[in-house]
C-alpha cells in the first residue's frame, strides 16, 4: 500500500522543497512509483522538477477546488522520473476558496484515495505556514517528515509544529505520525549546530534520521537547471546525502510493514 508523506515545517527556507524534490527523485531512482505534490503557491518544487509553472495545464487548484481527478491534473514528464501535481500563484486562491467548501480539510485526502495504492510514495511539499493547504496535506498524509536547520530557535519552532500535529491527530487524522526529523544545511564545524543536533537526538531519539544533509552548493544550483541534484551532479555530497536518506526511509518503512504483518499461527 502506498505511503503519503507530508514535508512540513512552518518556517520558510529550512529545506522543505529541496527535500521533497530530491527525496522524490531518489525514491523514484530505486524503481518506486512516486508522485510529488507541490502544495506551495510559490511553485518551487514544480520549477525544480523541470516544469514551467506558468505553462501547466492544471495545478492543485483544479484538484482541490474544481475536483478534477489526479489523472486529469498529473504531469508525467518531469526531470526526475516521478509524476508531479504542480502549483503556481493560482493555488493562493485555492487556500481562500477552501474556507468556503464542505469538509474543507478532507479535499486532498479524497482526491488521492483513487491513486493511493498505485503509487509507492506520495510526497507533499507544504507551504511555509500552518494554513488550510498544510492542514489538507496533514489530513491526507500517513506521516510528516520535518526538515530543520540546527539553529538556536529551531527547537522552539519544532515544538509549535509538534503541538499542531498532536491537535490534528485528535481532530482530523488519528493515524498521523512523525516519519522523521531531518537535519538540513548541516555544517559539522559549527558548534551551535552540533549542540542543537545533540538536543534534538536527546528529545526525539530515533525519530531523528541518521542521514544528515550537508550544506552543498550543488543542491542550491540544481533547481535553476530544473533538475533534482542527482541528475545535475550525481557525485555531489548533496546527491549522495539524499540517496542515503531515501535508503533510510525505505528501510524504516519495510521494518514498520513487517512489524504490522500478522505472525503466522503455529499449528
Ligand atoms: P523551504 O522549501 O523550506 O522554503 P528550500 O528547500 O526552498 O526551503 O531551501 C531554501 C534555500 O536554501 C533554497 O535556495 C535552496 O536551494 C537552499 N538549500 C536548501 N538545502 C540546501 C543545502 N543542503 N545546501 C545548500 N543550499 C540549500
Ligand atoms: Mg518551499
Amino acid at each position: 500500500m502506498g505511503k503519503i508523506i507530508a514535508i512540513a515545517n512552518q518556517k520558510g527556507g529550512v529545506g522543505k522543497t529541496t527535500t521533497a524534490v530530491n527525496l522524490a527523485a531518489s525514491l523514484a531512482a530505486t524503481k518506486r512509483k512516486v508522485l510529488l505534490i507541490d502544495l506551495d503557491p510559490q511553485g518551487n518544487a514544480t520549477m525544480a522538477s523541470g516544469v514551467d509553472k506558468y505553462k501547466v495545464h492544471a495545478t492543485c487548484y483544479e484538484l482541490l477546488i474544481e475536483e478534477q481527478s489526479v489523472e486529469e491534473v498529473v504531469i508525467k514528464e518531469t526531470s526526475g522520473l516521478y509524476h508531479l501535481i504542480s502549483a503556481n500563484t493560482d493555488v493562493t486562491a485555492a487556500e481562500i476558496k477552501l474556507m468556503e467548501v464542505y469538509a474543507r480539510e478532507q479535499r486532498l485526502k479524497k482526491a488521492l484515495a483513487p491513486v493511493k495504492n498505485y503509487y509507492d510514495f506520495i510526497i507533499i511539499d507544504c507551504p511555509p505556514s500552518l494554513n488550510m493547504l498544510t492542514v489538507n496535506a496533514m489530513t491526507a498524509a500517513d506521516s510528516v517528515l520535518v526538515p530543520m536547520q540546527c539553529e538556536y530557535y529551531a527547537l522552539e519552532g519544532l515544538t509549535a509544529l509538534m503541538d499542531t500535529i498532536t491537535k490534528l491527530t485528535s481532530v482530523v487524522n488519528d493515524d498521523l505520525h512523525i516519519e522523521g526529523i531531518l537535519r538540513t544545511m548541516y555544517d559539522p564545524r559549527n558548534r551551535l549546530a552540533n549542540d542543537v543536533s545533540e538536543q534534538l537526538k536527546r528529545h526525539f531519539g530515533d525519530k531523528v534520521y541518521r542521514s544528515v544533509i550537508p550544506r552543498n552548493v550543488r543542491l542550491a544550483e540544481a533547481p535553476s537547471f530544473g533538475s533534482p541534484v542527482m541528475y545535475y551532479d550525481k557525485s555531489s555530497t548533496g546527491a549522495k546525502a539524499y540517496l542515503a536518506l531515501a535508503g533510510e526511509v525505505l528501510r524504516k518503512n519495510d521494518l514498520t510493514k513487517k512489524a504490522q504483518q500478522p505472525t503466522s499461527s503455529v499449528t
